[in-house]
């Protein structure tokens, strides 16, 4: 392919997909809600190394926000995001409209069960509501573009477990690819929502990495001994997580020790506005298990104005 094409539709994706399609080649999504950071453009560029064509699609997925969540203030740079998935090497841009998503008497919805009650899920929380709206939207998408690759952040480390027993349990075909969380060189994990911290927010910021670290370096002490470690670090840059939790990577279940299974340590926590959420696996067999899904990265490149 030549210069990357936006497409609107689902008709106009299948059309821009058929000749690869036709030619066997490997087709590769990139699924983003936009205001592109360096996590993006990592998993565009992972899948430009693995695929013969990189659809990235673009859409703020209305039916994954809550009451009263930021749906309406979102950041949204639909020109900069073209430009930057250009350059990380997307072929094409797939931007549909609410209506192309979602016609009038859309009724149908996929629901994960189990591990979606919990960490976001939490009805207290975001609620599994999220999660539904998250994997329907997936769904679609994996059904338009069909994909032979579908790559997601390690950054939202509940999503793509949902997504891959999503893909497991439904029969897609699409290779769920999870790629390596990007962060800034203080440890702080990219995401478009850090456009609403101010310069000491973003400061506090960094203490929800450092507390996961902590956690990561405390497991002699145990899950709890770990945990109150990382909630002091929290404690000292004035943050009350919204919650801060230590679950088997595989199941979600509550982890009681570190030494059997790898443990996701998850937080999410409110900075000023945002809500961010950040993870580490703790993986007592680093060696032995497939640790691409664990290990972290520093940008290597950061939009400027982001
Ligand atoms: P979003 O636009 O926030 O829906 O994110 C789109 C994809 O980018 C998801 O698969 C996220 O997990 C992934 N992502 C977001 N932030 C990062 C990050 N800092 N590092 C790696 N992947 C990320």
């Amino acid at each position: 392919m030549t210069a990357l094409q936006v497409v609107r539709t689902v008709e106009g994706l299948r059309e821009a997909l058929a000749p690869a399609r036709r030619d066997g080649r490997v087709v590769g999504l990139v699924p983003t809600m936009g205001f592109l950071h360096a996590g993006h453009l990592s998993l565009i560029e992972a899948a430009r190394e693995r695929s013969d064509v990189v659809v990235m699609s673009l859409f703020v997925n209305p039916t994954q926000f809550g009451e009263g969540e930021d749906l309406d203030s979102y950041p949204r740079d639909e020109d900069r995001d073209v430009t930057l998935a250009a350059e990380a090497g997307a072929d094409i841009v797939f931007a549909p409209s609410a209506e192309e998503v979602y016609p009038a008497g859309f009724s149908t919805h996929v629901e994960v069960e189990g591990l979606t009650d919990v960490l976001c899920g939490d009805p207290s929380r975001r609620g599994a509501s999220h999660f539904r709206g998250v994997t329907t939207v997936v769904a679609k998408l994996l059904n338009m573009a069909d994909p032979d690759l579908v790559f997601f952040g390690q950054k939202d480390a509940q999503q793509a477990i949902v997504i891959r027993r999503m893909a497991r349990d439904l029969d897609f075909r699409a290779e769920v690819v999870v790629m390596p969380t990007v962060r800034e060189r203080d440890g702080l994990a990219l995401s478009s929502r850090n456009a609403y911290l101010d310069a000491s927010e973003r400061e506090r910021a960094t203490a929800i990495s450092r507390a996961l670290e902590t956690a990561r370096s405390s497991t002699a002490s145990g899950v709890d001994g770990a945990l109150d470690a990382a909630r002091a670090i929290l404690a000292d840059a004035g943050i009350e997580p919204e919650y801060l939790e230590a679950r088997y990577a595989d199941d979600l279940a509550s982890a009681r020790s570190f030494n059997g299974r790898p443990v996701l340590v998850a937080v999410a926590a409110r900075v000023g506005r945002a809500r961010l959420i950040d993870n580490v696996v703790i993986n007592p067999e680093q060696d032995t298990t497939d640790t691409r899904l664990f290990r972290d990265k520093v940008a290597h490149r950061t939009p400027a104005d982001n």
